[in-house]
């Protein structure tokens, strides 16, 4: 319970405008996007700019009361949302959306937290370049909510995740002090790189309000291919002919299932499938660059020649227009919804190194199946940055609860395989309040003791985001 007076003091920072208490305006900031989770807030606060954020986090850290921040609310991990207990502030960033400044000369933007990833890349390409971060998501996530979960997304393997296309953060500290460390530098090599603390932090460090990011050249064209591979290892073999072949253009290179086409096929209005002949694996392949439409289509096509001969491809189609190949992505940023209509899904984002892909789906597949003989395994994801969506589909005409109280067991079963493998229970959507308790098991004692003593030093009352990540 957090005191009336507290409370007047901090919507009096923000002003009319600035804060609510109404339940309709609250609903959609309170539920986790998959419906896991469903928060309580006594006050959502809606500060405009970095000074009022400040001065709302100095009360709050005075008064000892819980913040919770949050961007677009997309987050699949319920980092974002408060907890059922209604004692914690929520802070939206949605108001702070300006573009401060584009520096196409210094391949440079400067925007404030709330701006979407749309928003930015739309900048970006006003100014003809290319801000590179895509996710299915960026109409609503915001550039802060991108970097605190550390983004990654379609075009990863290219240009690295959100901590390898920031030059500068501007950041809030649970004291309520600020960090101005909005430079536009390439190399500043004066010590520790402390803006690296707060990406991937979760919100639990300190409070994002504005990031100078790297832009990059707008690639004049972009050539897409669906291709059917034998399997994932050759999938895997696969991106090395297409980075050979490509010198090195390729920008996303994604796997996907035929049980996760079926169903998007089956849901998504107007999805057709792309080859004539069914197959067990398909790559998404994209390259980018050349300086005129149409100047890779030669080399899309060399590309899946090579794939052919070699064994690697069975069969394979290449977009012929932009409509033909954002017909293509969306069968894989389908995948997604397409499962819901499936029943329950207990989902896993893992990393492994690539070469130990093929491996991992081999043995998770096997393990979980021999479980639970009837779960559909749904695999899909960023198999060119090691990244795989691991999800399972309850059983045709099985109990939804009760799959899905059987999450936490299949979980340990797949998490226990990648890390075997060295590989991560979180590649991408990071730990929040889901996966809390387990990292744990698989973060090691040392990590776990300096992640613990880097935010006792800077939160040392736990008013940042408590209760998520550790
Ligand atoms: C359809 C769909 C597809 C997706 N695809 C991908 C994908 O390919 N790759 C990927 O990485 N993710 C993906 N996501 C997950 C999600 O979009 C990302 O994690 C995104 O970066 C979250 O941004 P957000 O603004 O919505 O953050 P929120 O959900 O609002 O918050 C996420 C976390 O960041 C904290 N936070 C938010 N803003 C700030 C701030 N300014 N300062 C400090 N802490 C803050 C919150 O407290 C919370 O812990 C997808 C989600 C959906 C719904």
């Amino acid at each position: 319970m957090i005191a009336a007076a507290i409370l007047d003091r901090l919507r009096a920072i923000v002003g009319a405008g600035g804060w609510s208490t109404d339940a309709a305006e609250l609903a959609p900031y309170l539920v986790e996007g998959r419906g896991l989770y469903q928060g309580r807030t006594p006050l959502l606060l809606k500060p405009a700019t970095t000074a009022e954020v400040a001065a709302l986090v100095a009360i709050c850290a005075e008064t000892g009361t819980p913040i919770v921040p949050q961007g677009g609310n997309t987050g699949l991990v319920g980092g974002g949302v408060p907890f059922e207990s209604g004692n914690e502030v929520l802070l939206s960033l949605s108001r702070m959306n300006k573009v401060r400044g584009v520096d196409p000369l210094n391949n440079a933007i400067t925007v404030e937290a709330g701006c979407t990833l749309a928003a930015v890349q739309g900048a970006a390409g006003q100014a003809d370049r290319l801000f590179p971060l895509r996710i299915a998501s960026e109409g609503s996530c915001q550039i802060g909510g991108n970097l605190s979960t550390n983004a990654g997304g379609n075009a990863v393997l290219r240009y690295g995740m959100m901590r390898e296309l920031v030059l500068g953060l501007e950041v809030v500290l649970p004291d309520g002090r600020v960090i101005d460390g909005l430079r536009a530098l390439r190399k500043d090599n004066t010590g520790y790189d402390l803006k690296q603390w707060f990406i991937g932090a979760e919100g639990t460090l300190g409070i994002i309000t504005a990031a100078t990011l790297k832009l990059f050249s707008r690639p004049r064209d972009r050539q897409t291919a669906f291709v059917a591979v034998p399997d994932v290892a050759a999938a895997v073999s696969l991106l090395g002919v297409a980075q050979a072949v490509s010198g090195g253009q390729v920008e996303a290179f994604e796997l996907v299932a035929r049980t996760g086409l079926e169903f998007v096929l089956r849901y998504t209005p107007g999805a057709s499938d792309p080859l004539a002949v069914k197959h067990d694996w398909y790559a998404l392949i994209e390259i980018a660059g050349g300086d005129a439409p149409d100047a890779l289509r030669p080399v899309m096509e060399r590309l899946v020649e090579a794939a052919l001969v070699d064994g690697l491809a069975l069969d394979g189609v290449i977009a012929g227009s932009a409509a033909q190949a954002q017909a293509l992505w969306r069968l894989r940023e389908s995948m997604s919804d397409a499962q819901k209509p499936e029943g329950g899904s207990i989902k896993h984002d893992i990393s492994v190194p690539r070469s130990s892909m093929a491996t991992f789906i081999t043995r998770a597949t096997a393990e979980v199946l021999a479980r639970m003989p009837d779960a559909r395994p749904v695999v899909f994801g960023h198999i060119g940055d090691g990244n795989v969506h691991f999800n399972i589909s309850q059983p045709l005409g099985g109990d939804k609860a009760v799959f899905l109280g059987r999450w936490h067991e299949i979980s340990e079963l797949v998490h226990g395989v990648a890390h075997e493998l060295h590989g991560s229970i979180s590649a991408e959507h990071g730990i929040g309040r889901l996966k809390r308790d387990e990292l744990p098991l698989y973060k090691s004692a040392v990590e776990l003791d300096l992640m613990r003593g880097l935010k006792q030093m800077l939160d040392p009352g736990n008013i940042m985001n408590p209760g998520k990540l550790l």
